[in-house]
Formats: structure tokens, C-alpha cells, sequence
């Protein structure tokens, strides 16, 4: 597992020619969609990545955000075990209660405010339930694309618990990376920022960021302003490398929160298929026929009550890899 320090080197200038160019600093707005989730009681989410217009913010390739759900009338999540390669996820709640087992044999109860990370490089499964206890549930699950260099990495699962810094009227939860004075000690593979911040009302805050990086603002609850831009719940404001500092403004008489995601541009080619990431076409075909023959790449997952989520058949089409659209 290499360590890669969350402090990288700023590749672009934000005083640079480039801070003049007014298209660096025009957000672009990734609307969802609403996507079932596998199991049996189907629970729905609003999913920002990946979607046609863009496939990666920085290695973060998956963006879904769910609820505020009242699981008596919506049912909650059971996702039964299923495979993962070449990818870290993330379970971030603002709400609820997330039972989380894997075949590292981790067995986690998932919290607000508290980043569970799950590395399945060359190949892990887990499951995933909300628990009895759990009458509203909210919250993300990201995934992070491995660099080719670390997409064998092995079945790693780690748990941080973000101390919160204030500034300007904002409550901040650093997961992953840095900003402003809050560095998390998590281990990634490529520079990664990943942030929650709840906003007061009427507040502005200016936070200044890696220029280096690309950005993605998740808006969870309020219209919250990005670099002038206003963005809805459940939009997902982009905006390119090359900017120095990030204006969030909350226009609401209520408090607003947000997701902050980050990280240079991802510039490998993946090929995405249902739980898997690879390099080609055969990558994805052999972890399916792995998942499928209960080989012991993706281990054994202890303790779910139920079956194993099967594979869906594969598209008759070669998969084509995706990449994020040229810069202009
Ligand atoms: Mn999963």
C-alpha cells in the first residue's frame, strides 16, 4: 500500500494567465438520475457519476446520494454481498446506520460523520444493510478508480473519524486529503480531497484549494452558490483545474450541506462494468467469470443472511473504455 501524502504539487498557478480565463471558472452542472439499487427491496438513489458528459472529478469515478429516506415506508438498504475490483468505496451517512461486512472480515457499523473505506484492488465482496435501528437514512457512496500501477492493491478496509474545523459560519468534516488546516491521515493512491461542510444560513466562505485539482460540489440539502453559480440539491457542480480558491455562498434562511470532492485529473483509461473497473474488455470478463465460479479472489463474505448478488449478463457489445472528454 503506498502512502500518498495529501499535500501534492500544485501544477497550475492560480495567478497565473490562466486566472483570467473566464471558462476556468464556469461550473459545469451534472444533474442525476435516479437508478435503482440492486437487492430485493430496490432502493433508489441520485446518481451524478458517472454520466455521459464526464466519467471522472480527479480519480473519483461514482457519485450516488440517497435519501432523506424513511426506511418504514422506502425500505432501507440491503445489499447483499457483491464483488469489487480495481476500486476503493466510500460510505459516507448524514443519517442511519450501515452494517458493513467483507471478506477482509471486517464487520463495521457505519455512522454519520465517520468515512469507511473499502480497497478491493485485485478483488474483495461485502454487504451492506441498514440496521434495525435506522429510521431515516441519508448519505453517499463513492467509489475511487485505482491507477493501473495500484489497481491489484490488496483487500484493505480503514475507518477515520474526522475532527470538524470551523470558518465563517461553516462546520467542516475533512475525509480524505486536506483543506485548510484539517489534513486526514487516511491512505489513498492518487491526491484526493473528499469534505462534507454544513453552511449556515446566509453564510459565504472562501476556501483556497489545490489548482492542481479538478473539484466536484455534491449539494445534499439548500441552493448553494459555487464560484457564482447557483447549484440545487442533488447537483453536482464541476469545475476544471486551474483555480486557486472556492466561493461557496448558502443564499438560503436555512443551513445548507454539501460534499466537496477532489483530486488531479484522472487521465487513465477504465473500462466500468457493474461492480468491476479493469483496463479492458478481458479484464471485465474474467472478474465476472471469477464472481460467477465463487472463486476465492473475491473471498467469502460472513454473516449476511441471504444469497450472494449475481452478476447480470454482459452486454453482447465489447465494452469501450471511458475517459473524462477532452479539455478544450
Ligand atoms: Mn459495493
Amino acid at each position: 500500500m503506498s502512502n500518498v501524502e495529501p499535500d501534492p504539487v500544485t501544477t497550475r498557478c492560480a495567478n497565473g494567465p490562466e486566472a483570467a480565463d473566464p471558462a476556468l471558472h464556469q461550473v459545469e452542472i451534472l444533474t442525476p438520475r435516479e437508478v435503482p439499487l440492486g437487492g430485493p427491496r430496490a432502493m433508489r438513489v441520485r446518481r451524478t457519476l458517472p454520466q455521459r458528459a464526464r466519467s471522472f472529478v480527479g480519480a473519483w469515478c461514482f457519485v450516488d446520494h440517497y435519501g432523506p429516506d424513511d426506511v418504514a415506508l422506502r425500505g432501507g438498504m440491503d445489499l447483499p454481498p457483491h464483488p469489487h475490483t480495481g476500486l476503493q468505496t466510500v460510505t459516507w451517512l448524514f443519517s442511519g446506520e450501515v452494517e458493513h461486512r467483507d471478506s477482509l472480515g471486517s464487520h463495521a457499523l457505519v455512522h454519520p460523520g465517520e468515512l469507511n473505506l473499502m480497497t478491493g484492488g485485485r478483488g474483495i465482496s461485502h454487504s451492506e444493510v441498514s440496521t434495525a435501528r435506522t429510521t431515516v437514512l441519508h448519505g453517499v457512496q463513492l467509489w475511487v478508480a485505482l491507477p493501473d500501477a495500484h489497481r491489484e492493491a490488496a483487500r484493505d478496509f480503514q475507518r477515520y473519524v474526522p475532527p470538524p474545523i470551523r470558518k465563517d459560519g461553516a462546520e467542516i468534516k475533512v475525509f480524505l486529503g486536506s483543506l485548510l488546516n484539517a489534513v486526514s491521515p487516511v491512505r489513498t493512491f492518487t491526491p484526493l480531497l473528499g469534505a462534507e461542510l454544513t453552511l449556515a444560513a446566509g453564510s459565504s466562505l472562501t476556501l483556497p484549494v489545490d489548482a492542481g485539482f479538478e473539484h466536484g460540489l455534491l449539494v445534499d440539502k439548500g441552493d448553494v452558490e459555487l464560484n457564482g453559480t447557483v447549484l440545487s440539491p442533488a447537483e453536482l457542480g464541476y469545475l476544471r483545474p486551474g483555480i486557486g480558491s472556492l466561493t461557496l455562498r448558502n443564499t438560503a434562511p436555512t443551513g445548507a450541506r454539501v460534499v466537496l470532492l477532489g483530486g488531479p485529473p484522472f487521465e487513465e483509461e477504465t473500462v466500468m462494468w457493474w461492480n468491476f473497473i479493469g483496463r479492458s474488455h478481458d479484464d471485465i470478463v474474467r472478474a465476472r467469470e471469477d464472481w460467477a465460479s465463487a472463486s476465492d479472489r473475491f473471498g467469502e463474505v460472513e454473516g449476511y443472511a441471504g444469497k450472494r448478488l449475481p452478476a447480470p449478463e454482459l452486454p453482447n457489445a465489447t465494452l469501450s473504455p471511458r475517459r473524462n472528454p477532452p479539455r478544450s
